[in-house]
């Protein structure tokens, strides 16, 4: 799981997953829409199995709002750098530095599939940042690049100011990356996200702009297959299970 916003675990419940079943949480920064749904998490879970969380270094509003549950449930938090990777199940984990106002890191997931087969799927989460060459360099011909666009064009100067992004921005990004699709998050609760698609699409071909609980489907693809065009037409929305 990538980030717990309030509702998180509300959210598993209507997808039928039961909170014992994740076994690590990666934050990607200390702000509280993206770890307030952690009380709820480690409250619900049966102490049966080991909780890990992984993210920077905790700020000092999230150290006083989970203190004491840290220690209550078998959680295991580990303060990460923007060189840490791991193996965590069938995920290679690893992250990337960003630029936000404050300490913040992108995940990039890899799959791990037995042997050497090529064309392991990876999906890069930028978190919320500016525009930042070290996503660029580890979305690479990644398949899904989930960028947040907080802003519509039109504000890039507060994207400037508040250390966001803009949705153009984003789709530059996926575009020189070459990724094969590109989805927007964090859309501005004040934005519609049909002009946030419109907007992304000018630049490039395959954005999505998920609703929460969509499920997306990536099929494998061998490297260099279909790779030669950004966007290459194999991550596909399902619709919510
Ligand atoms: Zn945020
Ligand atoms: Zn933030």
């Amino acid at each position: 799981m990538v980030d717990a916003g309030i509702g998180a675990l509300r959210q598993l419940r209507r997808i039928h997953v039961d909170s014992d079943e994740i076994d690590a949480v990666l934050i990607t920064h200390w702000h509280f829409d993206h770890y307030a749904g952690l009380p709820a998490l480690f409250k619900s879970r049966k102490r049966t199995r080991p909780l890990y969380i992984y993210g920077p270094n905790l700020s000092i509003p999230a150290r006083l709002y989970l203190i004491g549950l840290l220690r209550s449930t078998p959680v295991y938090f580990q303060a990460v750098t923007e060189n840490f990777s791991k193996d965590c199940g069938d995920i290679h984990i690893k992250t990337v530095p960003t630029v936000h106002d404050i300490l913040s890191l992108g995940w990039v997931l890899t799959e791990i599939v037995p042997g050497e087969r090529s064309g392991k799927r990876r999906i890069v989460i930028s978190g919320d940042t500016r525009p930042a060459q070290a996503i660029l360099s580890a979305a690479r011909e990644a398949d899904l690049l989930v960028h947040e666009a907080t802003y519509p064009d039109k504000h890039a100067n507060r994207a400037y100011t508040h250390e966001h992004s803009t949705v153009t921005e984003a789709a530059n990004l996926a575009i020189k990356a070459r990724v094969g699709a590109l989805a927007l998050t964090h859309i501005g609760h004040r934005y519609s996200k049909l002009s946030a698609l419109k907007e992304a699409e000018k630049v490039f071909p395959l954005v999505l702009v998920p609703s929460p609980l969509d499920r997306i489907c990536i099929e494998a693809v061998s490297d260099g297959a279909a790779r030669e065009n950004s966007g290459w037409g194999h991550v596909k929305i399902m619709g919510n299970r």
